[in-house]
């Protein structure tokens, strides 16, 4: 036993330190490409008080802490690449309070995405926010990254429903930060700074959420067109056309023959096809007429389409596209996945690029997501080597800042964007960010060597 597993047992107790070899290869990785490292020991705690001991003992004892929700990130955020302690956050998972007068949800950070949706549904309220991950993935992990998710493009991504938290800081500091009404402005918005700073300044140990009033049950149309080119010229007539459906998700044509269930079956000709989610469809399906006449109207009709107002159907099709990333992978024998966004009238050109990528350098490819936020998950695939994999995301990137862009649309930067940064951001903004590290963790003990 290390002095620090003695230290932890000591103060935190056996039922909240682990060295169980199973837990720790469990904490060892996420959903990324970046590889699995064993943290020393893992604390898993059940209150705010034992955050607290813990972050106060590493700011005393100078020990690494890397914290973790339920490990589903692409960015490599959750692997203790620096070894110490993996504080996993899945025990504090209580729906602590729903408030139907103002709106509200408390939560432990532990919670599932899909939990808090549930909860919120159940008292006639609606928490938009929906990774493709919303079955697991937890809501700490969610405010971490700034999860987005289909229905981030009529509704925002998680930051627009964070009101406030409870964070404890390295030294073991507790505080709460934002505000329970909707609106505030009282100091520097705190709130906004830790949403999305992937556990690099604080550990979040209480969240508050903004919830809204349930939309009208929603129906799905699909749209198929010849080519992946003209589904993402569609976004933009869509946007002009005013027309905001909940979600607009693209699937290419790889991503469409890899989404293929037994329950769902897409058009095996399409070169492309969006998900296009209307709220209200289920009772009125004539609401799908003014999305095909907008498309007719600028001379974009799709090839073919599919209405789905039952929610069975509906949800099979989702599960179908949720699955796309899992499955492409299952597929090739080596997959590298990006989710660059570019400003959406600027899809097509990124769409382009991506192929010609892709057939320069030998590899296949698979582009689909949020594409009404200009928000695609790019994969790279092989069923040799992936030697080219390095060049293939260097020449995205390179692609993607030219167009405007940005390196990350919703997973952040973790381990395996950081070397990119510099090329998005002047060094006097990498400056900036350095200098806010530096004031919330000066020894840099909380998630090291992620993002910076
Ligand atoms: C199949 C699949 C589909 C996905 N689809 C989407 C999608 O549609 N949209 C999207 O945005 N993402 C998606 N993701 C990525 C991932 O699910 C999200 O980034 C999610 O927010 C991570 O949550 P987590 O609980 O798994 O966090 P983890 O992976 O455990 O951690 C992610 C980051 O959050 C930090 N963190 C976790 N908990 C806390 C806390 N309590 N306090 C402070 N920091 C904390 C960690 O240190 C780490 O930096 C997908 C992933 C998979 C595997």
């Amino acid at each position: 036993m290390t002095q620090l597993d003695e230290l932890l047992l000591r103060e935190l107790g056996p039922g909240i330190v682990s060295m169980d070899p199973d837990l720790l290869r469990d904490c060892s990785h996420d959903e990324s490409e970046q590889e699995a490292v064993t943290p020393d020991v893992a604390v898993t705690p059940v209150d705010p008080l034992q955050v607290e001991i813990l972050l106060r003992l590493a700011g005393e004892h100078r020990f690494f802490v890397t914290p973790r929700g339920a490990g589903t990130g692409k960015s490599g955020g959750s692997v203790p690449v620096c070894g110490g302690v993996s504080l996993s956050l899945h025990r504090m998972n209580h729906i602590l309070e729903i408030d139907p007068e103002n709106l509200l949800a408390v939560v432990e950070p532990g919670a599932t995405c899909e939990s808090l949706q549930q909860a919120a549904w159940a008292a006639g309220l609606f928490y938009p926010p929906d990774p493709a991950s919303l079955a697991t993935c937890s809501l700490g992990g969610n405010v971490a990254e700034n999860a987005g998710g289909p229905r981030a493009f009529r509704y925002g991504v998680t930051r627009e429903y964070v009101l406030g938290m409870e964070a404890v800081r390295i030294g073991g500091h507790r505080f709460d930060v934002g505000h329970r009404p909707v609106k505030g402005v009282s100091g520097y918005d705190l709130a906004a700074l830790l949403t999305g700073s992937e556990g690099t300044l604080a550990v979040f140990t209480k969240l508050i959420f903004k919830l809204i009033p349930q939309p009208e049950a929603p129906g799905l149309l699909i749209l198929y067109f010849p080519s992946v080119h003209e589904a993402v010229r569609a976004v933009t007539i869509l946007v002009q056309n005013r027309l905001f459906p909940m979600a607009l998700e693209l699937l290419d044509r790889p991503s469409l023959d890899a989404a293929r269930t037994e329950t769902f079956s897409p058009s095996s000709s399409a070169g492309g096809a969006l998900f296009c989610e209307l709220e209200g469809l289920a009772a009125s399906p004539h609401l799908a007429q003014a999305v095909l006449d907008a498309l007719a109207g600028a001379g974009a009709a799709p090839s073919g389409y599919e209405l789905t107002t039952d929610p069975d159907a509906a949800g099979a099709a989702w599960d179908a596209r949720r699955d796309v990333s899992s499955r492409l992978k299952a597929l090739h024998a080596r997959k590298i996945s990006e989710d660059v966004a570019v400003p959406r009238a600027l899809l097509p050109e990124l769409v382009l690029g991506v192929r010609e990528i892709a057939s320069e350098l030998g590899l296949d490819s698979a582009c689909y997501g949020h594409a009404g936020d200009g928000n695609l998950h790019v994969n790279f695939l092989t069923d040799s080597d992936g030697s080219a994999f390095g060049t293939a995301v260097e020449r995205l990137f390179r692609l993607t800042l030219l167009l405007g862009g940005t390196l990350s649309g919703e997973h952040g930067i973790g381990t395996l964007k950081r070397r990119f940064l510099p090329a998005e951001h002047a060094p006097a903004v990498l400056d900036m960010f350095a200098a806010v590290k530096h004031a919330w963790d000066p020894a840099g003990l909380l998630n090291p060597e992620k993002v910076l």
